[in-house]
C-alpha cells in the first residue's frame, strides 16, 4: 500500500520511528494508504532543518522569493488533476467541488501572497522638527502552522503562503485525515527548487506532532485552525511561552432571512451555504431565522429544494454532496440528530444515513437534514455540529433575531438576506462575527481580514493581516 512521506530538510522520508496509520477513503469506508505517525524526533529534526535554512530565506531577495512562490502555484495548477483527486479522496467532497474551490484557491493563495510581498509596505511616522519614526517589519523565524480536514489543502496553504512570503520557515502538519494533498504539495516543492528546510510538512496525529509544534521552544509563532476546544488547548501551552498566536476556530454561524429578501436568489443560496461540503465549511450557515411572515412558504420552498439534492459517489458529476469525512465525524453529527428529536425538534427532511451501494456500499453518507421547532437556547442550536444539519427558526423583529443570533459562544460568520440597505448596515454593526455576508456567502476577497470573534477565534488571517501575523515589528527613532 502507498506510503505518504514526511517532507523535511527538502527530502521525502518516512518517520524516523518507523510507524505508520491508516488513512481512509470516507467514500468506500476503506483504507487507501499510510501516513507517518510521526513523533517528537521528526519534529525536532523539521525545527533544526528549518533553523537551518532561515538565514538565507530571510534574506533571499523579493523578486526571487515571490518567484518561488510563483513557481509552486504553477506547480499545482500543472498537477491539478491530481490534486482533485486527492482532495476529494481524502476528504469526500465532491470531485466537482474540489475543481471548483479547494485546488484552485490554494494556487491563488500562492498567488496571492506572491504578489502582496511585492507590495507589502510599512509605515513610517515623522516627530516635526526632531525625529522619525519607522517600522522595520522582520519575519519571525521558524513558525509552526496547523490545519483541519475540511478544506485540507486551501487551509493548509492560506497559512503556509504568507509565512514563506514574509520570510519565515515553516514546520507544519496537515491534518491527519486527509493528509494527501499535503504530500503533493511537498512534491511539487521539490519539484520548484524550494530550498531545503524553508518548508517542513511533518504528517501525524494532533495530540503527538501538533502538540510539540505547539510546544517547541524555538518555533515562535503558531498560525491554528480546527476545533475551538483543540485551540483553547493550544492557547494553554503556548500563550505562557509568549508566542505570536492566531486561532481560527469553530463557528455556529446564522443564516437571517428577512420577507422583503429576493426569495427564489435567497432559497437557492441558503441551500449552498448550508450544504455545501456536506455542510464541513466552518463558514456555513448552520441557523437559519426567517422573518415570521415568509416563514412557511420559505420553509416550502427550502425544503423541496433540499429534498432535490442528491447524496452519492464523490466522482460522480451528479452528486452535490459526497462522504462525511470518517466514520467518527459520521456518528457524531448522528448524535446531534438523535439530540434534536430529544429536545423537541421535527425533522422535515433528511435525518437518515444514506446507502449509496457500488464501491461506495461502506462509505459515510448521510442525507441532508433540516428540523424546526427547537429553542434557540438548545444544545443542537448552541453546539457546532459541522455537518449537513440545519434548524429553522421564526423571528418577529430585528431586536428578536439578533438576541437569537448573537446568543450562541461563537461568532465567525453569518449572512443576512434583504433588500432594506439601512436595515443591513444596522445588522452588520449589531451581529457578533468576524465576517457579515449581505445577499451573498462564501464571496471571498483574499484582501480582506478572515476570521471570527468571541470562542471563534483570535487574530485575523487574509491580506495584510497575514503579513502583519507572520512578521515583527520593530521601531526605528531616528533623531535629526
Ligand atoms: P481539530 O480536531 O481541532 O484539528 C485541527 C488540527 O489540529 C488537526 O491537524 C489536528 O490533528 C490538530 N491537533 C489536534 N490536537 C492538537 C494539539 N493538542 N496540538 C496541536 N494540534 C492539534 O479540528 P478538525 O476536526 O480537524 O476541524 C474541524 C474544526 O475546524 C471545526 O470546529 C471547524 O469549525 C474548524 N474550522 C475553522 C475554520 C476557521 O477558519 N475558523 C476553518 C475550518 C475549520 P489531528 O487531525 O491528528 O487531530
Amino acid at each position: 500500500m502507498e506510503q505518504i512521506l514526511n517532507y523535511i530538510g527538502g527530502k521525502l522520508q518516512k518517520p524516523l520511528v518507523d510507524s505508520w496509520l491508516d488513512n481512509y477513503e470516507p467514500a468506500t469506508g476503506k483504507v487507501y494508504s499510510h501516513i507517518p505517525d510521526s513523533d517528537v524526533l521528526d519534529v525536532e529534526q523539521a525545527v533544526a532543518a528549518a533553523n537551518a535554512a532561515f538565514p538565507a530565506w530571510s534574506t533571499t531577495p523579493l523578486e526571487d522569493r515571490m518567484m518561488m512562490l510563483m513557481k509552486i502555484a504553477d506547480g499545482i495548477e500543472k498537477r491539478m488533476d491530481e490534486f482533485v483527486a486527492a482532495e476529494s479522496k481524502d476528504n469526500g467532497k465532491p470531485l466537482k467541488l474540489a475543481r471548483a474551490v479547494d485546488i484552485p484557491r490554494a494556487v491563488s493563495n500562492f498567488r496571492f501572497y506572491a504578489s502582496a510581498l511585492q507590495h507589502f509596505a510599512s509605515e513610517s511616522h515623522q516627530m516635526p522638527g526632531m525625529a522619525v519614526n519607522y517600522t522595520l517589519r522582520q519575519p519571525i523565524g521558524v513558525v509552526g502552522c496547523i490545519s483541519p480536514w475540511n478544506l485540507p489543502i486551501y487551509l493548509f496553504t492560506w497559512k503556509i503562503a504568507p509565512a514563506l512570503a514574509t520570510g519565515n520557515c515553516v514546520v507544519s502538519k496537515p491534518s491527519e485525515i486527509t493528509p494527501y494533498t499535503a504530500y503533493l504539495l511537498s512534491q511539487v516543492c521539490i519539484e520548484a527548487g524550494l530550498p531545503a528546510g524553508v518548508l517542513n510538512i511533518v504528517h501525524g496525529l494532533g495530540s503527538k506532532v501538533g502538540q510539540t509544534i505547539v510546544e517547541h521552544p524555538e518555533i515562535k509563532a503558531i498560525s491554528f485552525t480546527g476545533g475551538t476546544e483543540t485551540g483553547k488547548r493550544i492557547a494553554a501551552t503556548a500563550a505562557p511561552m509568549f508566542k505570536k498566536l492566531s486561532l481560527e476556530l469553530g463557528g455556529k454561524n446564522p443564516t437571517i432571512v428577512f420577507a422583503d429578501c429576493d426569495f427564489d436568489d435567497t432559497v437557492r443560496h441558503v441551500v449552498t451555504s448550508s450544504f455545501s461540503n456536506q455542510g464541513e465549511i466552518c463558514l456555513c450557515g448552520s441557523r437559519i431565522f426567517i422573518e415570521r411572515s415568509i416563514y412557511d412558504k420559505f420553509k416550502t420552498a427550502f425544503v423541496e429544494r433540499v429534498k432535490s439534492l442528491r447524496v452519492g459517489d464523490p466522482n460522480d458529476d451528479h452528486s452535490n454532496l459526497g462522504a462525511i469525512v470518517s466514520a467518527q465525524h459520521k456518528q457524531k453529527i448522528q448524535s446531534y440528530i438523535q439530540l434534536a428529536k430529544e429536545e423537541g425538534g421535527t425533522i422535515l427532511t433528511g435525518g437518515e444515513e444514506v446507502q449509496v451501494g457500488g464501491r461506495c456500499a461502506d462509505g459515510y453518507f448521510l442525507e441532508p437534514t433540516v428540523i424546526e421547532g427547537l429553542d434557540y437556547l438548545c444544545r443542537t442550536n448552541q453546539e457546532e455540529i459541522f455537518g449537513p444539519v440545519v434548524t429553522l427558526t421564526p423571528f418577529d423583529s430585528e431586536a428578536e433575531v439578533l438576541t437569537m443570533a448573537n446568543s450562541v459562544k461563537y461568532g465567525l460568520a453569518s449572512s443576512v438576506w434583504t433588500n432594506d440597505l439601512k436595515r443591513a448596515h444596522r445588522i452588520a454593526e449589531k451581529i457578533e462575527a468576524g465576517i457579515v455576508w449581505i445577499n451573498c456567502w462564501l464571496l471571498r476577497d483574499l484582501r480582506t481580514p478572515f476570521g471570527g470573534v468571541k470562542a471563534s477565534g483570535v487574530g485575523r488571517e487574509g491580506g495584510w493581516e497575514a503579513m502583519r501575523f507572520f512578521t515583527e515589528a520593530k521601531n526605528v527613532c531616528i533623531k535629526y
